[in-house]
This record gives structure tokens, C-alpha cells and sequence, in this order.
């Protein structure tokens, strides 16, 4: 047989293969936009979507806005506004973002509007993006803020479409998502929407309980007990503690208020949404045996690290971190979560630990 020719894929392609890699569902692409509402410091961000987000995404915010001028650079590949070099990188991002691809990849695969106006501003912009094709941007009327619109996700992309699960699947990925958000960022007013009905919103008002509150209901808000942790000899929040984690705080349940998953454990690292297994188990291990099998409690923790200790960024799609202390990680959530349970008498002590 002949050896093939190898040829060089045209851009059109390589654009569609690389927006695979960033959104595979609609909760992708809620998480994406939620996290630029927030990097523009709003104060409310509305989410809604409808059919679980294949037909429709919209997430409006009230940030700093995009302004007419720039919004061409808002929706093209690697532009963003949060990181000027490499040495920027090292230093470490505060913002969620930094990539620059969110929009450009989204608009490669759906009909995107990216509707905006700064405070300032007289008036407000819009600019479309239909499977990749730019069009210009033009006045449009809008409040102060950004409104982030996706229609037909994956219209051009059949091989894509083809994955996604029902409705009601993908809405519970995005509802998770945004719960994530919510709950991470009790300051920020949430809100979701299915369909026309409103799924949750919180208030904004910095306290977590009441955001809890407003996202899982009054059995598991009043069931919550809080975590404080702060590694022994040190004040909370003390930066020039080298401890290996500083602080772990949050809220979790009473040891009856539980679900037969454990999507309800949610654990942010220096404020970061993550998923990571070590902080589940070690929350479960805190619980020792008073969770009946196969039952999770519900718990939203805060683990604060040395910036240079973790690594957030393993993978743009995916909430895993690394840890360079792993087992101290480990320790100190468990240490956190027991030590909150035995106040409460909500677990019997068990041998010193150490
Ligand atoms: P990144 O977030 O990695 O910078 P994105 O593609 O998500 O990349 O966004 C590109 C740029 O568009 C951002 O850097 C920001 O300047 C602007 N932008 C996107 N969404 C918003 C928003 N909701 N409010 C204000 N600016 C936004
Ligand atoms: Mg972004």
C-alpha cells in the first residue's frame, strides 16, 4: 500500500477540533461565561438556559462591560484582557480566566451575540459570531453589563450534538456548575433559570448559610454547621504562615441530612471551584461512621494553600487541582470537618490523631 499524503488541516477544521477540546456541553459553556461575569467583577450574574442549554444559553452580568471597540478582540482566538505575557503566568492569575479562547471556541460551534455596555458608556454594542464567521460589531440598546447569548450549540459540529443526553442531564450539569459558582461567590447575586422557571437565587449578600439557603433549601441550611481551621500557632488567614494549607472553612451537614451522591460536596481551593477526591474523602473520612451506606452529606469547603502549592490550571475543561502537599491537604480537611462534627457532638471522638 502506498504511504498517504500528509497534509495540513485547513483553519476552519483545526478551529472546530480544538473547541471540542474546550466545550463538550452546554455546562462547558455556562461555566466559561459565569466565570468571565465574574473576572468583570459583577456583582449579578442571571443565567438561563433552555432545554438544558442545547438550544439556548444566556448568562447577563453587570461588570465592567466590553466596549464597542473591543469587542471584535473579545470573540478572537488567544485575546484576552487578563494576562499580558508569559512572566504574568508564573506570577500566578487571579482571574478565573486567562486563555483568551472561551468566546472564540464557543463561537466556533454555536450562533454566539455578545451584547454589551461599560457603566460609563452612552450606549452599548453587539457583535454575532455564526460557526466561526465574525460579523461587525454595531450599536445595540442594552443595560449596563454584558449579555452573553449562545443559540444552536454544536449546529455545525453533528458528531458533537450527537453526545449530548437528554435534557434533564445536561440542565443537572449546568445546574451544577452554577451552583458551584453560587456558593463560592455568596457576594454575587446567582440566579438560574430552566425554561422560563427559576431554579435558585441568591441573594448576594456575602453570607454563604444564605446562599446555601437559596440553592439546596431550608432542611440542609439549617442542618449546616460550620468549619473553621486554622493550622495550630497561627491566626486565620495569616499569609506568612508557611503551613502547607492556611485555613478551611465552610459549612457541612449533620450527618442525617444526606443524598445518595456526591454531588454535593463542593470544595473550592484558594476560591477556585474544584473537583478534587482528595478533599471529597477526606470529608467523608471526618464523618467516620455515622453516614448510613451509600449516603454523602452535603458540604461546601474553602481549603486555602500557598498559591505556589497548587496547581489549578491542569486542564482548561476540567475542575482537577495538584497538590504538592497531598497528604497534609488530606490531613487538615479531616482534621477541619471532624473538629466541627465533635463540637457539635455529632461524632464520638476517636484516638488522638497525629
Ligand atoms: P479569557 O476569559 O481567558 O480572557 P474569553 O474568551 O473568555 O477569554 O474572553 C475574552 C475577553 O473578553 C476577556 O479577556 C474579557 O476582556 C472580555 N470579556 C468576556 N466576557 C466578558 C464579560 N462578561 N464582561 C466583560 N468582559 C468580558
Ligand atoms: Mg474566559
Amino acid at each position: 500500500m502506498e504511504p498517504p499524503d500528509i497534509e495540513r488541516l485547513d483553519e476552519r477544521t483545526v478551529q472546530r477540533i480544538a473547541a471540542g477540546e474546550v466545550v463538550e456541553r452546554p455546562a462547558s459553556v455556562v461555566k466559561e461565561l459565569v466565570e468571565n461575569s465574574l473576572d468583570a467583577g459583577a456583582s449579578r450574574v442571571a443565567v438561563s438556559v433552555e432545554a438544558g442549554g442545547t438550544e439556548g444559553i444566556r448568562v447577563r452580568d453587570d461588570g465592567v462591560g466590553i466596549p464597542e471597540d473591543q469587542l471584535e478582540a473579545a470573540v478572537a482566538e488567544h485575546a484576552t484582557s487578563k494576562i499580558g505575557d508569559i512572566e504574568d503566568l508564573d506570577r500566578g492569575v487571579a482571574t478565573l480566566g486567562f486563555r483568551g479562547e472561551a468566546l472564540y471556541t464557543v463561537g466556533a460551534v454555536s450562533r454566539l451575540t455578545v451584547r454589551s455596555r461599560p457603566p460609563e458608556a452612552e450606549a452599548g454594542a453587539e457583535i454575532t459570531v455564526a460557526g466561526g464567521d465574525v460579523g461587525e460589531a454595531r450599536p445595540a440598546g442594552c443595560p449596563a453589563g454584558t449579555t452573553v447569548e449562545v443559540d444552536d450549540l454544536f449546529y455545525n459540529t453533528p458528531a458533537r450534538e450527537k453526545f449530548l443526553k437528554r435534557t434533564a442531564t445536561e440542565f443537572d450539569h449546568v445546574n451544577t456548575v452554577v451552583t458551584g459558582y453560587a456558593l463560592a461567590n455568596p457576594d454575587v447575586a446567582v440566579s438560574l433559570e430552566h425554561d422560563g422557571r427559576e431554579t435558585f437565587a441568591t441573594e448576594g449578600n456575602g453570607d454563604l448559610r444564605s446562599a446555601v439557603l437559596a440553592v439546596y433549601g431550608r432542611e440542609v441550611a439549617e442542618s449546616m454547621i460550620d468549619v473553621e481551621w486554622t493550622p495550630e500557632g497561627t491566626d486565620a488567614g495569616d499569609d506568612s504562615a508557611d503551613a502547607p494549607v492556611r485555613r478551611v472553612t465552610g459549612l457541612v451537614s449533620h450527618p442525617e441530612t444526606t443524598r445518595s451522591t456526591r454531588d454535593y460536596l463542593s470544595t473550592y481551593v484558594n476560591g477556585r471551584y474544584v473537583t478534587a477526591s482528595t478533599l471529597r474523602e477526606a470529608t467523608l473520612e471526618a464523618y467516620g461512621g455515622q453516614l448510613a451506606p451509600d449516603r454523602y452529606p452535603f458540604a461546601v469547603l474553602f481549603v486555602e494553600v500557598p498559591a505556589g502549592d497548587v496547581d489549578v490550571n491542569v486542564h482548561p475543561r476540567k475542575l482537577e487541582v495538584r497538590f504538592d502537599e497531598e497528604p497534609a491537604v488530606r490531613e487538615a480537611v479531616e482534621a477541619a470537618v471532624e473538629g466541627a462534627l465533635l463540637d457539635h457532638g455529632l461524632i464520638r471522638s476517636t484516638a488522638p490523631r497525629g
